[in-house]
């Protein structure tokens, strides 16, 4: 059981920028929200709050009850995928997605059980030696995407993973990263300014503008307003 809890929050930058106003949202376990919005609106500032990425200038961060804000990003049980991919080039897709274990220093062999799951589940078996440039897009994110799943943590973080892709294989991703939440039991939440991602990836979708939530509701909710 992983639930998350938003309280209050709002994020200034360098105390003048408010990026965030008054945050407030209860995400049950194995939820999947979209935070959907226009450029601008806050959407990313809040992933990475949660994320432990950037500080919280007011308010409660918690998951399951117990409270995050100054608990470090890497002591979270929350893996993210950002919208770059952020690879290393001169890594190996291998070293790449064993990076995050080998830096929280979890032991080799459990290390290589973890990368090659992930590969098998992501169809990357056969590229594992290669490195990021000689993959296409879709491979690339797959590499991101596994990056996350051998973190076997509790909350998935995706933001704008998709928006790198052309539309046909967008699509395609889609319906994969639906399966794996549900394979995986994550709790997730997805960033997107795309409002046709949001109504068909969402369990429920929060409506951001100007830093401030407008609505939160299913698909059928926010269509039927
Ligand atoms: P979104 O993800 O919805 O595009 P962001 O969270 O990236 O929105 O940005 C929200 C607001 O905060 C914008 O006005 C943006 O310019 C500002 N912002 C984002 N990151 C920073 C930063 N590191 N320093 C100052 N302002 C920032
Ligand atoms: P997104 O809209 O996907 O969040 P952006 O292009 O707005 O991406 O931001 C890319 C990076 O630049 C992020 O790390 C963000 O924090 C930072 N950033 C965005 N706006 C500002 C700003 N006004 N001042 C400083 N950094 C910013």
């Amino acid at each position: 059981m992983t639930t998350l809890t938003l309280k209050n929050i709002t994020k200034r930058y360098d105390n003048k920028v408010q990026a965030v106003t008054d945050f407030n949202l209860d995400i049950e376990d194995r939820e999947f929200i979209v935070f959907v919005g226009p450029s601008g609106c806050g959407k990313s500032t809040t992933l990475r709050m949660i994320a432990g990425l950037e500080d919280i200038s007011e308010g409660d961060f918690m998951i399951d009850g117990k409270r995050m804000n100054d608990v470090a990003s890497k002591d979270r049980d929350i893996a993210m995928v950002f919208q770059n991919y952020a690879l290393y080039p001169h890594m190996s897709v291998f070293d790449n997605m064993a990076y995050g274990l080998k830096i929280r220093k979890v032991p080799k062999d459990e290390i290589k059980r973890r990368v090659d799951e992930a590969a098998k589940i992501l169809g990357l078996d056969p590229y594992l030696d290669r490195k990021p440039k000689a993959l296409s897009g879709g491979q690339r994110q797959r590499v991101a995407l596994g990056r996350a799943i051998v973190r076997d943590a509790s909350v998935f973080l995706m933001d704008e993973p998709l928006s790198n892709l052309d539309s046909k294989l967008r699509v395609q991703m889609r319906s994969e990263i639906i399966k794996l939440h549900n394979r995986l039991n994550t709790t997730t939440i997805y960033v997107t300014h795309d409002q046709t991602e949001a109504m068909t990836m969402a369990t429920r979708i929060v409506i951001m503008k100007d830093g401030v939530v407008q609505q939160v509701g299913t698909p059928k909710e926010v269509y039927d307003n």
